[in-house]
């Protein structure tokens, strides 16, 4: 029988987190304080996180022990399983060896749930009562509501105005788990009415909800603010994912010639390709490893590598990443968790230094993709996952056409059993690509913050 699954035992789980800081060749650029312009301290972000995630943020160390506590939670669903995609690449009839690392078992159905489990952890244990967060498609909203339920914090959900209204379950689901759920732009705060007052029909975006869940805990105390991707420490929490799939990939006998993932913020990309970046580093590894991101929302591919805000009210720090400009609203495709205007910093990094490359893919091959995929693996993908299926094809059709083997190993973020309100629009032909926004990012990146 051909082996389809490579499993580690529950013992496997890692004992620390990779922080790829600690191997990079030159260090990233620092976070500075909006108002001074001077880098960051710790106690600048202290209103908003519990220490031991500023600390994580800005930490060296090569390895950061996860907490007991955190594995125990983890086993409900780590190690997750690596498949090899045997039917996919018989039905593409490509000699590439196609590996897919499956985070949709989690009980939240995402990657998500590995970085939601600690920030609850860590702010419990440092006394936060209430967290805010923002989020885009609800798979960050439902982890998040998941792990404050486990951990008895009470939890503000800020959701993407156009999620809101195509993804009805991820957002019962989210209530289900006991957090509330506000529609973004909301009349809640300065920053949700400034948008309404210009735009009252608002789909929102990721960077407006990230203002308004900002602008909560800013106020308040005993909030803390919670964020699903981006900062350092959230890609960090992902890495369990590469650290496994290393070990899984061992156990099948072979080694990826190419990583890829999707990528909105950046950290599911991060999670399994900076352990693979890691071990590039250390000449252990030739894969190119590739981050895929949808063409309506192109900032590694088109936007700039320079300070912006990380959101559109202008309540964070400024961060060097590749970005679209804050103001920018990416248009509404189905790939909600892909909306964002910015990159995480630490995967512009890498992307700057050359260690890693991203590529675009439009919204209707995504979901070819994701069909395709369906029929062939028997796993209904989200959409945001389409987007890394689709760039995995791609380079298994070029094997083929090229008479090469190769191995691809691609994330396969989460599953779309909330998202099937998308398939049934893409089914019926209502879906659309979107031409490359190109006035609203020039007006969007004129208005970059001056950084000198
Ligand atoms: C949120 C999400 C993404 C995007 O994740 P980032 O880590 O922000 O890049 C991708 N896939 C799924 C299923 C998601 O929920």
């Amino acid at each position: 029988m051909e082996t389809i699954q490579y499993n580690l035992p529950p013992n496997r789980i890692p004992l620390a987190w990779y922080n790829i800081a600690a191997d990079l060749p030159k260090p990233m650029a620092p976070p500075l304080h909006p108002g001074t312009l001077q880098p960051l301290g710790p106690d600048d972000l202290a209103p908003l996180f519990p220490m031991s995630l500023i600390l994580q943020e800005v930490s060296q160390e090569r390895e950061i022990e996860i907490p007991g506590e955190v594995r125990q939670l983890y086993a409900q669903w780590r190690p997750s399983p690596l498949f090899r995609a045997r039917r996919l690449e018989k039905a593409l009839d490509t000699p590439a060896h196609i590996y897919y690392k499956y985070e949709g078992v989690s009980p939240a159905g995402s990657h998500k749930l590995n970085t939601a489990l600690p920030q609850a952890y860590y702010n419990k244990k440092e006394g936060t009562k209430h967290l805010s967060t923002e989020t885009g498609a609800g798979q960050w909203g439902s982890a998040l509501a998941m792990a404050c339920s486990f951990f008895g914090l009470d939890c503000k959900v800020f959701m993407v105005r156009v999620s809101y209204d195509q993804k009805p379950y991820r957002r019962a689901l989210i209530e289900a788990f006991g957090a509330s759920v506000t529609a973004s732009p909301s009349n809640e705060t300065e920053s949700g009415r400034a948008i309404l007052a210009q735009h009252p029909d608002s789909n929102g975006s990721l960077g407006i909800a990230i203002s308004e869940a900002v602008e909560v805990a800013a106020k308040d105390p005993n909030t803390k603010y919670a964020l699903g991707s981006v900062l350092s420490h959230v890609l960090l929490h992902q890495t369990v994912i590469g650290l496994e799939a290393i070990e899984q990939m061992a156990l099948a006998d072979d080694d990826p010639d190419v990583v890829i993932a999707c990528a909105g913020g950046g950290s599911n990309f991060a999670g399994l390709g900076m352990p693979y970046i890691g071990r590039k580093l250390k000449g252990q590894s030739k894969a190119r490893v590739v981050a895929v991101e949808p063409a309506a929302c192109p900032s590694m591919t088109k936007g700039r590598f320079v300070y912006d805000f990380g959101d559109t009210g202008h309540l964070t720090p400024l961060v060097k990443m590749h970005t679209l400009g804050s103001s920018f609203v990416p248009p509404g495709i189905h790939a909600g968790g892909l909306r964002y205007h910015g990159m995480a910093p630490l995967v512009s990094h890498v992307l700057d230094l050359g260690l890693a490359e991203a590529t675009t893919v439009q919204q209707l091959d995504a979901f070819a993709a994701g069909i395709q995929f369906a029929r062939s693996e028997g796993i209904m993908p989200a959409p945001e996952a389409n987007h890394a299926i689709a760039a995995a094809i791609s380079e298994a059709l070029q094997a083929k056409q090229e008479g090469k083997q190769k191995t691809i190993l691609f994330n396969l973020s989460g599953h779309g059993h909330f998202d099937m309100q998308s398939y049934i629009a893409y089914q019926a032909g209502k879906l659309e690509n979107y031409e490359y926004p190109a006035e609203e990012i020039a007006m969007a990146l004129a208005g970059l913050p001056s950084v000198g």
